[in-house]
């Protein structure tokens, strides 16, 4: 089954406030199986809302309205669904009751506006809302259903968890899902694309999706069958095929992100980090640190920005920085050596390069980064060329650091 939503709300289309409930509903409807082919946000127009409907009804089986119960004049949902279906609204004196005894409860009286949240469309089952004064609406018309659901999100997640869920569940054939969740640093979306895609092809009931940000790459891959056996069997050999193609360039097979691998490297290997940064600024040492107990590896950092911090920080000789300039890899061994040296650590990354969009460094275009690395072994360092503006070269510089030492270890 197919499923389209439509959140109403004039609100909804500014900066102010964000759509949140529709994607909370995508995920509940996945998980049962039925898929999100389109959603929409439409202000608090009778017409233009009933037309919404009308157009949702005609591509999916189960059609979603959050928001627009509310009990003022903007509040247009019942209005415009039963235009929509040519229903009449029905006054439900149960309906005005609960919300008069909500009132009560409170030691305030209803006010006369609230009985406008009363009305049901005719032939609509109440869906109780335990949170709130308007309860939502199931509808069945032909073999399509539509769902009217409170807009505040407090309101509406329970309200669609005890309310529609089993409702639908009842409705749907049995499904089970199953998913694995895949990380890859240092690829090329498209390369992986290229080696993964004969693999996942001939796959029709495992949705297979590519999310790629600065140099990681999640896959994602969800079976759904009407089998718990099947969709588990084929996740796990879909999963094999491509963790064979991938080798070590996959990192993570339940979703973590690298710096939490790496982390996990290091601490059972007894091992731990120092950093010296440049152009990241501090954000190498800020992935680290999002993982909690990463103190039990990662000792600390140098933010050298300037030439005279590294020399300062760090022991680097100035003649070296002037002759081979803060973006070679003479500097990234250079600082990585000196960041392992000066705390004790056993590894330490290093990171200098240009950020952009100017470069400071003659003859160094933008996108350059040296990462080094020092181990109780050897100095060394990797050039990178990376793509894209300052946000996402400083993401993908950090993203390669973490990825030549998960390598290194
Ligand atoms: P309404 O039912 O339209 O009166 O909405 C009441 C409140 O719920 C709004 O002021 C918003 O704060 C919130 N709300 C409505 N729709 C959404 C939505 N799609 N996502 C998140 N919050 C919403
Ligand atoms: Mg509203």
């Amino acid at each position: 089954m197919n499923a389209e939503i439509i959140a109403v709300g004039t609100e909804l289309l500014g900066a102010s406030r964000l759509d949140t409930n529709s994607l909370f509903l995508t995920d509940g409807l996945n998980t049962l199986g039925v898929e999100v082919t389109r959603k929409s946000v439409v202000g608090d127009d009778v017409v233009r809302v009933a037309d919404a409907v009308r157009a949702a009804l005609d591509q999916a089986g189960l059609v979603i309205l959050s928001g627009g119960l509310g009990p003022t004049e903007d509040d247009v949902t019942r209005d415009a669904v039963a235009l929509a279906l040519g229903r009449g609204l029905e006054f439900s004196q149960a309906i005005a009751d609960q919300i008069e005894a909500r009132f009560a409860q409170r030691r305030r009286k209803m006010v006369e506006i609230n009985k406008r949240q009363a009305f049901l469309i005719a032939g609509a089952i109440k869906l109780d809302n335990h949170n709130g004064t308007a309860p939502g609406q199931w509808i069945e018309h032909g073999d399509q259903i539509l769902m009217l659901l409170p807009g505040p999100p407090n309101e509406l997640k329970p309200l669609f968890e005890t309310e529609c869920v089993p409702r639908l569940t009842a409705r749907l054939p049995q499904q089970f899902i199953r998913t694995r969740a895949f990380r890859v640093a240092g690829m090329p979306e498209s390369d992986l694309d290229q080696l993964i895609a004969p693999a996942y092809r001939p796959y029709t009931s495992v949705t297979t999706t590519i999310l790629a940000a600065a140099g990681d790459i999640q896959i994602h891959l969800r079976a759904r069958c009407a089998n718990e056996s099947d969709a588990l069997d084929q996740v796990e050999e879909l999963g094999q095929k491509i963790e064979e193609l991938l080798g070590d360039r996959l990192y993570s097979r339940n979703g973590d992100p690298l710096e939490a691998v790496v982390g996990s490297m290091l601490r059972e290997r007894g091992a731990s980090l120092a950093v010296a940064e440049s152009c990241t600024g501090g954000l190498l040492g800020a992935r680290l640190t999002d993982v909690p107990g990463s103190s039990d590896y990662f000792v600390g950092g140098f933010e050298v920005y300037t030439d005279a911090m590294k020399t300062r920080l760090l022991g680097i000789d100035a003649r070296l920085i002037a002759s081979e300039t803060a973006v070679s890899e003479a500097v990234a061994n250079a600082m990585a050596r000196g960041a392992r040296e000066k705390t004790g650590a056993t590894h330490a990354l290093s990171v200098t390069g240009e950020a952009g969009p100017q470069s400071a460094t003659p003859g160094v275009e933008p996108g350059t980064v040296w990462v080094g690395l020092a181990t109780p072994e050897t100095v060394r360092a990797s050039l990178f060329h990376l793509p894209g503006n300052r946000n996402r070269v400083r993401e993908f510089a950090v993203q390669a650091a973490l990825n030549l030492l998960r390598r290194a270890l």
